[in-house]
């Protein structure tokens, strides 16, 4: 039997869940339960945390019996495993996306409803998981929903930081970092496993015995295993997140104890459990600390022990046996490894194969190259993680020794290939020699996987041409492209549902597994009345942002005005000062003619810099600047405001992108590798501003130009301005609007207190600018006025806005999924569902 009710403020929709009473009846018990066993509170006292956890409870049991059963047919059915190795996920919240994904929102909103209390404060009390640095470990986290979605018997695998990514305070102007203590109250998503604790080796020395090399005299530090649930959507699938944390061995440090200083002995026990005790906060940047290495080893070392050890354990034929040979390894074992951060998988697979498992080297080998895969994330020189290999030598001595080898034959055959060719050598050898002796971690991850990709088709090619041209040449047939993608669910369904019963009123919710399905909405592209509807999700959308932000911030932004946000890391590459420009130049345009009409826009910018980043600090502090300046000036008034969005995060992210206009995608041509950002702001129907980078030009593939604002020097025009030599003072000096900003930078305007503050931003674009931000200047200008001339016609608007929706139906990750399945892995999805258990 169905209810409707008024109750809820998220409307009522199929894919949701339908309400049923006897469900809300059992919600309602559990709730109570929970509260009353497991958070041992009752209503008097209950605080509305407590509610949360009581809650977040309730919830996870619907998951129980689903990942115990998932788990149990992956065992009996024995399947190829896929496992994505990544030192980032950037999960976010988890308390509705279960809902959602178990189909059971609908009874849990009404439950709540009828308890008398208000689900969404509630959700409000989760942290945001974040493991992450933003793309790259976003991306991790959407795969990992699609994988479940797909069917795929996968594991994610990576390290359980005690401190995810910093918390962001604008204070005065200023980033402040606040570390980010999301276990404080209890992680209710995570079962540690204390019985799979699995023993990781470092520091030591190698000595050669009869039965070949043993890795002797090490310090052991344990890695704890805590598992979380990954619901596929609406198909009983539950997938497994393993995070390994560290924990010091009982007799760590023993001689300690034999010296008598036990208090010493206890407090050092720290020392060893500091490997998981933060995340790195850096994005696209390579910071060589040994602790990071540890970080990346320790991951890599106690998941591959997983791995072999499920091998063997699985349950092959019909006979419950252990796997003896290792010959299979390739058809049960598929590892991605997300960027090279987990790349010395390699040589502990390796190491484990010939060392433990005494197999031949070639043998060995073999196994390795066929069952890894590399995905490279960037072609940012700055990014490329060269460890040093005399720390290599110090850490894992046995790793930096096969390093040797595999890179010994490896140049062998480069040497046949090419015989005399002492360059090519040098380039595609996994040691780089000038300077301090480094590996050279992306190389290795090359020719220890039988398949490499890029993350988009302009990424990819610029591999094949660039970074890895010597290598493409030797083998044409591993590199390959995946463009990226995002989870319709987390990022349609679950944070714009006026958008998603809007679409499911047009074509139906076959597009929440099927998002092509979206194209079908090109036939109402011109339909005024559809239009209208877009338009006014939009609208409602943008005043719950422009609540929020008066809320937080104390700022009034008028909700007529287009929203026009940048959102993502700080860096120079993405040209968030290029944004900057732009506000300046609308600013001076103002003061210039006070009354000339404009269309009204807000600028929003937000994104973390990492906090060793002092030019990235400088451009929130100048974003800062401005606005204080622009936001508080009498002749703006309505027409301009200029907003730092604090702590941009997962989070956050759902709450602008179905609020946003318009969508800032402007970096240098050839430097960002996809962007994901992008499609998740083309999903929920802004347009976008952009240069053919990364996946934009993807975008502009499907939605066609005309449906996009592109503008600015393409791969080509940058290598040729490059060529040529790029001379900031060309432009400035052409054009007295950008003068003008340049020189407001420079002399103080923005900043009258300490004239001074940002001359270093100035002597960046004029002197030392690396991503040419004046060369496209002009063109972006232009394409800004072209935005604000189309947002004056809502119904140009709105086609646009349609067309942008349906077209994005590439951009989901269960497409990149699907690909990575079928031509990396050699796995077929299935859109199948497991049976139903019967006690939820
Ligand atoms: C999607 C996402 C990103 C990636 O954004 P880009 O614009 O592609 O760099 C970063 N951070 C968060 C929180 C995200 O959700």
């Amino acid at each position: 039997m169905s209810v409707q009710t008024d109750s809820d403020k998220r409307k009522q929709i199929s894919v949701r869940g339908i309400v049923a009473v006897e469900n809300v009846t059992e919600v309602k018990k559990a709730f109570n339960r929970h509260l009353h066993y497991t958070l041992v509170k009752d209503r008097n006292v209950a605080t509305p945390r407590d509610y949360y956890f009581a809650l977040a409870h309730t919830v996870r049991d619907h998951l129980v019996s689903r990942w115990i059963r998932t788990q149990q047919y992956y065992y009996e059915k024995d399947p190829k495993r896929v496992y994505y190795l990544s030192l980032e996920y950037y999960m976010g919240r988890s308390l509705q996306n279960t809902m959602i994904n178990l189909g059971i929102q609908g009874n849990v909103d009404e439950a709540l409803y009828q308890l008398g209390l208000d689900i969404e404060e509630l959700e409000e009390l989760e942290e945001d998981a974040g493991l992450g640095n933003g793309g790259l470990g976003r991306l991790a986290a959407c795969f990992l929903d699609s994988m479940a979605t797909l069917g795929l018997a996968a594991y994610g695998y990576g390290i359980r930081y005690e401190y995810g990514i910093f918390t962001q305070k604008i204070e005065n102007g200023e980033q402040q970092e606040e570390p980010d203590d999301w276990l404080r109250y209890g992680n209710p998503w995570e079962k540690a496993r204390p019985e799979f604790m699995l023993p990781v080796n470092f520091y030591g020395r190698v000595v050669d015995t009869p039965q070949g090399k043993k890795w002797i005299d090490t310090q052991v530090v344990f890695a704890m295993p805590y598992d979380n649930p990954i619901p596929g959507y609406n198909n009983n699938v539950v997938n497994t997140l393993r995070l390994w944390s560290a924990k010091s061995p009982i007799d760590f440090n023993l001689r300690f104890f034999n010296s008598g200083d036990y208090i010493q002995a206890v407090l050092d026990r720290n020392v060893a459990e500091n490997i998981s005790r933060v995340l790195y906060p850096n994005d696209n940047f390579f910071e060589g600390k040994e602790l990071r290495l540890r970080q990346e080893y320790f991951m890599c070392a106690a998941t591959l022990q997983d791995i072999i050890r499920r091998y063997k354990a699985s349950k092959f034929g019909s006979r419950e046996a252990v796997r003896t040979t290792f010959d299979s390894l390739p058809d049960k074992v598929a590892i991605q490894l997300n960027d090279t951060h987990p790349a010395l998988a390699i040589p502990e697979l390796l190491r484990i194969l010939l060392d433990i498992e005494k197999l031949p080297y070639e043998k060995a080998w073999d196994l390795v190259v066929k069952c890894c895969a590399y995905t490279n994330h960037t072609v940012l020189p700055e990014a490329l993680e060269r460890w040093p290999c005399s720390m290599l030598e110090n850490c894992l001595p046995r790793h930096m020794q096969l390093i040797y080898h595999i890179n010994f034959l490896h140049l062998q055959e480069v040497q046949k290939r090419w015989p005399g060719d002492a360059d090519r050598m040098r380039r595609m050898s996994l040691i780089e020699e000038e300077g301090e002796k480094r590996v050279n971690m992306a190389n290795l991850c090359v020719v220890g996987s039988h398949a490499v990709n890029g993350v988009a088709a302009i990424h990819s090619e610029i591999l094949k041409a660039t970074v890895f041209r010597d290598f493409f040449e030797m083998w044409p047939d591993k590199f390959q492209n995946k463009t990226n993608g995002i989870t319709p669910r987390r990022w349609l369904l679950l944070c714009n549902p006026a958008l998603s019963d809007l679409i499911c009123d047009k074509i139906g919710d076959e597009w929440t597994v099927h998002l092509e399905m979206l194209q079908k909405l090109k036939r109402w592209a011109k339909d005024p009345a559809f239009q209208r509807s877009v338009m006014k999700v939009k609208q409602e959308n943008k005043l719950r942002l422009a609540g929020l932000i008066e809320r937080d911030t104390g700022v009034r932004i008028n909700p007529a005005s287009m929203f026009d946000v940048q959102v993502k890391r700080i860096h120079e590459y993405k040209r968030q000062i290029l944004n900057i420009l732009h506000v300046i130049t609308l600013y001076n345009r103002i003061k210039r003619d006070p009354s000339a009409v404009i269309t009204p826009r807000t600028v929003m910018i937000g994104g973390k810099a990492a906090p060793g980043y002092f030019i990235a600090k400088q451009i929130i502090a100048l974003a800062c600047a401005v606005g204080n300046t622009v936001n508080n000036d009498p002749d703006v008034g309505d027409k301009l405001k200029l907003i730092y969005l604090e702590n941009y995060r997962v989070t956050l992210a759902e709450r602008i992108m179905p609020a946003a206009d318009l969508s800032e995608q402007i970096s240098t041509a050839g430097t960002e590798a996809s962007g994901t950002g992008n499609m998740k702001f083309m999903l929920n129907g802004a347009l976008t501003i952009g240069t053919m980078d990364g996946a934009n030009v993807e975008m502009a593939e499907e939605a066609g130009e005309h449906n996009m604002f592109i503008f600015g020097m393409r791969v080509d025009d940058v290598e040729a301005l490059k060529q040529r030599g790029y001379n900031a003072y060309e432009y400035y000096e052409r054009n007295p609007e950008l003068r003008q900003c340049v020189e407001q930078i420079r002399s103080g305007f923005f900043s009258p207190g300490e004239p001074g503050r940002f001359s270093h931003v100035a002597d960046v674009l004029l002197h030392h600018d690396r991503f040419m931000h004046l060369a496209d200047f002009d063109a972006y200008i232009e394409a800004q006025e072209k935005v604000s001339q189309v947002y004056q016609d809502q119904a140009k608007w709105a086609e646009m806005v349609i067309e942008n929706i349906a077209s994005s139906g590439k951009f989901s990750s269960d497409r990149t999924i699907a690909e990575y399945a079928r031509q990396i892995w050699g796995v077929e999805p299935s859109w199948e569902k497991l049976p139903a258990p019967h006690d939820t």
